[in-house]
């Protein structure tokens, strides 16, 4: 049991990483041994994303370099599986609304359903954070919004220079 747990998997897009992901990050690595934070590589989705799949985990990789015990993968097979190939005994998910819960909620059973051997586990959000989406940085950011205090300092200037390009 010990063992198992020792290893989470902190899944998401993570387009881009900000300091809300980071909260939950950081708290599950004062909590579990080792942390894999993953990104989802899923080139099929039609909503294009910012950054690609090598640039998130890039990005995510400077903002932790200061935590030993974590590190950044990407995947694009089924998270239950990918969970069984790195040896990771639960998920750790961020909830910050109740949307967040619905979501989260369909999830986990169906996560159970694949693999009861893998649990999923819920921290919520920091106040301070509980506003804080990817989407809505991105949103800002588009439209000149300040972010440098919603985003790691890589991460504001990696989305001035990706948007810049536009
Ligand atoms: P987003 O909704 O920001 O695009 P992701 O799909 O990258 O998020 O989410 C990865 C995980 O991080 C999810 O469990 C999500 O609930 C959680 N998360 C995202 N933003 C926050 C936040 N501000 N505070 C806590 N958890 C968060």
């Amino acid at each position: 049991m010990a063992d198992r747990h020792s290893t989470v998997l902190c899944p998401g897009s993570y387009d881009p990483v900000t300091n809300g992901h980071l909260d939950i990050i950081t708290r599950s690595s004062e909590v579990f041994e080792r942390v894999v934070v993953c990104v989802v590589n899923n080139p099929m989705r039609k909503d294009k994303t910012l950054f690609t799949a090598a640039e998130r985990k890039e990005l995510i990789e400077a903002a932790t370099a200061h935590l030993g015990n974590v590190e950044a993968r990407t995947f694009s097979n089924l998270l239950v599986e990918f969970a069984r190939e790195i040896g990771a005994g639960a998920i750790v998910k961020g909830l910050r609304a109740i949307s967040d819960f619905e979501y989260e909620f369909e999830m986990a059973q169906l996560n159970r359903k694949l693999d009861p051997g893998i649990e999923s586990i819920y921290m919520i959000a920091s106040p301070q954070y509980s506003f804080l989406s990817s989407t809505g940085v991105k949103e800002m950011a588009t439209f000149g919004g300040d972010v440098s205090d919603l985003v790691p300092g890589p991460v504001a200037a990696a989305m001035a220079s990706r948007l810049g390009e536009r």
